[in-house]
């Protein structure tokens, strides 16, 4: 019987995760197909019934539900706990057991030294965050539980983005520092002693967003990551043009789906393939 996994969200038909996975699907020759599960909050909690009845075998999970799957979980692997975001669902003997990929993802294409990774090392670094949605979370834990030295996060939202720092920090046992830059007045200094700026914001998608900040303040020394994976941002463009490491979230995806497949299949992803699909769609 056709095994159907997919990914839970609310207004996601732009999503890539199909065609990464279901080319993965073809490659093993698998009867099986990832779809998307576009659904409205009133209609998570039989979601979630469907997939412990096993009509769903797995699933991804993306905005706006990433944290509040963690209420309708039977098991939670404990660094998602920690996160506070789910990502991935697996269904084990009528059980939802949740994970979080987007962290693998992110420390994979952080550290990492494929085309397309960024090759940085966090420890010991100060690292500037925007953004305090579901998406950081995973970010900010990874950057402390590979030492940076200190992590600064805004988001426009300064209540999120000071619950988010809260809630790490109640969770984080080490040395790196975590605090929350309210005033933009501050971005000047704050990212000219950065070694590191992450967008974990939408902020860049669309051609008429503002930047995130004035990009004088990009300086030598300074590494750029974007998550955002549709298109080369304006940031990633301007650090590029002057020199410096930036990369968009291409890898981060990819990585992030590909842990994803393994869970679910215990085969190892076809990456290639999976990245094959994911620019086909991107160039789309
Ligand atoms: P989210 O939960 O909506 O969080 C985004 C946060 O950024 C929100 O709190 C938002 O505030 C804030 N924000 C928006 N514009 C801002 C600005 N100019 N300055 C400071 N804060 C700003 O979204 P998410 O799920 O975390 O995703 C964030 C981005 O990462 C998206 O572009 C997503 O596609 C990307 N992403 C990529 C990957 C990957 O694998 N590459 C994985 C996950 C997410 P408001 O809510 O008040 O607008």
């Amino acid at each position: 019987m056709m095994k159907i996994y997919g990914l839970l969200g609310k207004s996601i038909s732009y999503s890539l995760s199909p065609a990464m996975h279901n080319a993965a699907f073809r490659a093993y020759g698998m009867d099986a197909q990832y779809r998307i599960f576009d659904t409205e909050e009133s209609g998570v909690p039989s979601f979630f019934s469907d997939l412990r009845k096993g009509a769903i075998s797995g699933c991804n999970v993306t905005i706006p539900y990433k944290e509040k799957t963690l209420a309708f979980l039977d098991e939670c692997e404990s660094l998602a706990k920690d996160i506070g975001a789910v990502n991935t669902l697996a269904v084990k003997n009528s059980k939802l057991h949740g994970y979080n990929t987007d962290f693998s993802g992110f420390v994979e294409t952080l550290k990492g030294k494929e085309a397309g990774d960024l090759n940085f090392d966090p420890k010991g670094e100060s690292v500037f965050v925007f953004g305090a949605g579901g998406a950081a979370k995973a970010v900010i834990f990874a950057l402390m539980s590979l030492r940076a030295k200190r992590v600064l996060i805004t988001d426009i939202d300064n209540e999120k983005a000071e619950n988010l720092a809260a809630s790490i920090a109640s969770k984080y046992r080490g040395d790196s520092l975590i605090s929350v830059v309210e005033e933009e007045s501050k971005f000047e200094e704050l990212i000219s002693n950065s070694d590191l700026v992450v967008n974990a914001t939408p902020c860049g998608v669309k051609k008429d967003d503002a930047p995130l900040f004035d990009y004088r303040y990009i300086h030598e020394g300074l590494s750029v990551m974007d998550l955002i994976y549709a298109a080369e941002t304006p940031l990633v463009r301007e650090a590029k043009e002057r020199g410096l490491k930036a990369i968009n979230g291409v890898n981060m995806l990819l990585y992030q789906a590909a842990a994803s497949f393994k869970m679910w299949t215990d085969k190892n992803a076809p990456l290639e393939v999976m990245r094959k699909a994911l620019l086909e769609n991107i160039k789309k």
